[in-house]
């Protein structure tokens, strides 16, 4: 794998074939044309609420099987009882820390040891509920990345440069390919365009990064953190899209600049260049 220097290192890659992540897409553009940014609140929303029902149906089939419980032991029902009420309150606490460090950037989750939040087995019921009140799946999936970035802004110590490793999807346009080359030389960073998960994982056995930068689709940075995020501080940048999936690409710089200066212990800055506080 060599550093991308220009347009020619993609010229090698042969073509994605339209459909690795992105089988059935219909071809039209997406909403807010192809911009899905979404806030983390609606992923913590919808977290909630998953939590909520929960507490909904343990109550319930506790209220069913709390007589028969009582008929076969004092002690088992008892059992019972404390071992639902430590699952819920354990669940209700990561929420409540994940919250406090989203708001705060201070980290809250002591159980983070890079555990990506992608990884949480509520997953399928979060994706559910936000389906149900009409997000799509990309857009709950770059909710849930924005916090999952969060939390590894407050979770992670000063990476140095040569520590870094920031991957690329070869969707992104060559003005914007060559604009974060320019950006990564700025802060001493070697960045690596990858035609798929395989190279990735390639790229990452081989450095050994202490922190990663990935840019991708929603879909192929789910894939990613669920694939790398137990083992290795991520943030992740999706793309925008407004040519469709995988051509001609693009993202926020500033969005970008700030994930640099995030591992390399630098203050974040906002678009007029000025150096924000830092909240953690
Ligand atoms: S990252 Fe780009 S090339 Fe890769 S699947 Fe997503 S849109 Fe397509």
């Amino acid at each position: 794998m060599s550093k991308i220097d220009s347009a020619n290192r993609m010229e090698q890659i042969p073509p994605r074939k339209l459909g690795d992540t992105w089988e059935g897409w219909s071809g039209e553009i997406e909403e807010n044309n192809g911009d899905l940014a979404t806030s983390p609140w609606y992923f913590l929303s919808f977290y909630g609420l998953a939590v909520l029902i929960l507490h909904g149906v343990a109550w319930l089939l506790w209220f069913l099987a709390e007589p028969r419980l009582a008929e076969i032991g004092v002690w088992l029902k008892k059992t019972v009882f404390a071992g639902g009420i430590a699952v819920l309150g354990t669940m209700d606490l990561g929420l409540l820390l994940i919250v406090a460090t989203v708001i705060t950037g201070q980290n809250f989750v002591p159980y983070y040891k890079g555990k990506h939040i992608a990884l949480s087995p509520l997953l399928p019921a979060i994706v559910k509920i936000g389906t149900a009140v009409g997000l799509s799946k990309d857009r709950i999936s770059n909710s849930l990345l924005q916090v999952g970035n969060r939390i590894t802004a407050a979770n992670i110590g000063r990476v140095q440069s040569n520590e870094l490793l920031i991957l690329l999807p070869r969707c992104l346009t060559k003005v914007m390919r060559d604009a974060v080359n320019e950006l990564a030389g700025r802060y001493g960073v070697v960045a690596y365009v990858c035609s798929g998960g395989q190279q990735a994982r390639q790229l990452l056995a081989e450095k050994k990064p202490k922190g990663v930068i990935a840019v991708a689709c929603e879909r192929d940075l789910m894939a990613g953190v669920q694939d790398v995020g137990a083992a290795i501080p991520v943030i992740a940048i999706a793309n925008k899209r407004p040519e469709g999936p995988c051509r001609n690409t693009h993202i926020d710089m500033l969005e970008m600049e700030n994930a640099f200066r995030t591992f390399l212990g630098e203050r974040p800055i906002d678009r007029t260049g000025e150096q924000l506080e830092l909240v953690k």
